[in-house]
Parts: structure tokens; C-alpha cells; sequence
């Protein structure tokens, strides 16, 4: 397996705060790659590092084989939303970018404004722009110098359901047709479910988890997915281990043990509304593993 990413106890302190932890992580090239983790986790410290923007505290995080100027030259990235000028149109940024770095021809600008669906708009000043759009500009800006590798923090935020869709087809086509391979950090993980190829979960500046997105999910397990009130009360009567999803709890117990455990349940008085079986989602592994509070409006 060739690495595009390989980082060796990692290490990023701010005083107190230990952002990156001793982080060893390889990400493998090509196809598309998420790194998870809650608020805080140390994901966009990470990517600061990676991109030559700090450095670490200790360790080593090596970019596509060298740790020199040729390999940052060979990504493109977008951290945060991206801000441009706003009396500048979407196709005077481009314009702009390709001068000022010297990255792409004049007739290459249609083509990455079509690439991100920003066609229709790209005579339209930026100040206009919702925050959507802007980052479909902040990708096609990232994408001009036909980097082999892109780093994209939060891709999708801001979108609505037909741009994060458009969003996960331009990722899913950069990694396939273009072969960039293409990290990017998400708090959505139903769509890193559907965009990634694998993952890495991060908690407290540490890896937790890593590997492919369906290797995960099939290990997950099914678990019983009961909705039950007072949902105190079910949570009380599980001696196995079980998790909150919303108003629901996935209790992680054999098929054969369902009935029984419905039975108990109903004997102490609980409401059983919902019981059905579930596989494992990304986003159960990964309340799972960080623990985090599923309920956590930042982790929708
Ligand atoms: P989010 O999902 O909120 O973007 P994250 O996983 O990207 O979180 P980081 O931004 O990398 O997390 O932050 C990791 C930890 O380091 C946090 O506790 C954060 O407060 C701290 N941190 C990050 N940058 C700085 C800084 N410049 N000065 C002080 N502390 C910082």
C-alpha cells in the first residue's frame, strides 16, 4: 500500500491542551478518505500540520513520501470557508487565483466553475453568495492546480440536500476519474458513510478507529433498536451494553435474547413503541467510540 499520509506520534500541545496526542495514522492513496472525531477532537489541527501551517509539538507527519515543498505543492485544500473578495465574480476568483499562482490556463476556468456547478453563477459577485456556494468555489479553487491529493474540512457544511449531493458526486468523481485522493473531515456521517472508503475516528487527539467504512459497519453487529418509554427505564433494565440513539436505545444483544428481553421490559412497566433490528451505522460506531452524547446537535 502506498501512503499519501503517514504521521508518527504526532504530538500538538497549546499549554494545557493536548490537541494532537502521540497520533500515528496512515492514509493509504487514492479513493476517498474521512477523518471523524467530535468537537475538539484535533482534525483541523491535524490538517494545519499536514498543510505546513503549524507545526507539531513532537512527532513527524510525512506527505506523500517527503516532507518538502514539492509534496505541499501537490495538494490542494480547503479548511474552513473560504472568504474571496466580494466585489469579485466566481470566474474573476478563479481568474484571479490562476494568475496569482501561475496554476491554471485561462481555459481551464469553465471548466472547474462547470466541475462544481457554479456554471450559472459565475458572473455573479461572491458577496452574494450563499455559504454553500462558497465553498464550491473554495473547491474549485482548491482543485486548479490538478493536485494529486486534497484535504477539504467540512465540505458539505452549509449545503442543502441537493448541493451536498452534487457535492458528494464531484468528490466521489475526483477520487474515481481523476484519481486525486481526497480526505476530508466531516461532522455528517451518514454521507461519510456514503462518500468514504475508510476512516479514522479521532477523540481527544487520539486515533480510536480506523478502516474500511464497510469492514466497520459489517464488525459493527446488529443491535436492537427499541424505542421504549420512560426510555430511563429501559436503559435501567439493559445489563448489556447499550447506546442512545435519539429517542431510541440500540441494545447490543443476540437475536435469540430479543423476546426475552421485550418480555422483561413490558413486566416493568416499559412502553415498547418500536422494536426492530438494525445493522451497524457509521454513526453508531462512532457514539460508540468516542462516547460523545448522541444527541450533540454539532454531531448531526
Ligand atoms: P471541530 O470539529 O470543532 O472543528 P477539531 O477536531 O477540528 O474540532 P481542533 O480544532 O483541532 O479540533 O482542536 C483540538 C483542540 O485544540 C481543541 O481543544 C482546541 O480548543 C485546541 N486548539 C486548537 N487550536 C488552538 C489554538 N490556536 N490555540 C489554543 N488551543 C487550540
Amino acid at each position: 500500500m502506498t501512503a499519501v499520509i503517514e504521521t508518527r506520534g504526532l504530538t500538538k500541545t497549546y499549554g494545557d491542551v493536548r490537541a494532537l496526542d502521540g497520533l500515528d495514522l496512515v492514509i493509504p492513496k487514492g479513493g476517498v478518505y474521512g477523518v471523524l472525531g467530535p468537537n475538539g477532537a484535533g482534525k483541523s489541527t491535524l490538517f494545519r500540520i499536514l498543510l505546513g501551517l503549524i507545526r507539531p509539538t513532537e512527532g513527524t507527519a510525512t506527505v506523500m513520501g517527503g516532507a518538502d515543498t514539492a509534496a505541499m505543492r501537490r495538494m490542494g485544500s480547503m479548511i474552513e470557508t473560504p472568504r474571496f473578495p466580494p466585489y469579485m465574480t466566481a470566474r474573476m476568483v478563479l481568474r484571479w487565483l490562476a494568475l496569482e499562482h501561475g496554476i491554471a490556463g485561462e481555459a481551464d476556468i469553465p471548466y472547474w466553475l462547470e466541475r462544481v456547478g457554479l456554471t450559472r453563477a459565475a458572473d455573479r459577485k461572491v458577496r452574494g453568495f450563499s455559504v454553500g456556494m462558497m465553498q464550491r468555489l473554495g473547491i474549485a479553487a482548491s482543485l486548479m492546480s490538478r493536485p494529486d491529493l486534497v484535504i477539504l474540512d467540512e465540505p458539505t457544511s452549509g449545503m442543502d440536500p441537493p448541493g451536498i449531493q452534487e457535492m458528494r458526486g464531484l468528490i466521489r468523481s475526483l477520487a474515481a476519474d481523476d484519481g486525486v485522493t481526497v480526505i476530508l473531515a466531516s461532522h455528517q456521517l451518514s454521507e461519510v458513510q456514503r462518500i468514504c472508503d475508510r476512516v479514522a475516528i479521532m477523540n481527544k487527539g487520539k486515533l480510536v478507529l480506523e478502516g474500511a467504512v464497510s469492514e466497520l459497519t459489517a464488525a459493527g453487529g446488529e443491535r436492537l433498536r427499541l424505542i421504549g418509554t420512560p426510555v430511563e427505564k429501559v436503559l435501567g433494565a439493559l445489563s448489556v451494553k447499550a447506546t442512545r440513539d435519539g429517542e431510541a436505545v440500540l441494545a447490543e444483544i443476540r437475536r435469540e435474547d430479543g423476546p426475552a428481553l421485550i418480555r422483561t421490559l413490558v413486566g416493568q412497566g416499559v412502553d415498547i413503541h418500536e422494536a426492530k433490528w438494525v445493522g451497524a451505522d457509521l454513526e453508531s460506531i462512532f457514539f460508540t467510540e468516542t462516547g460523545a452524547v448522541q444527541e450533540a446537535d454539532d454531531a448531526r
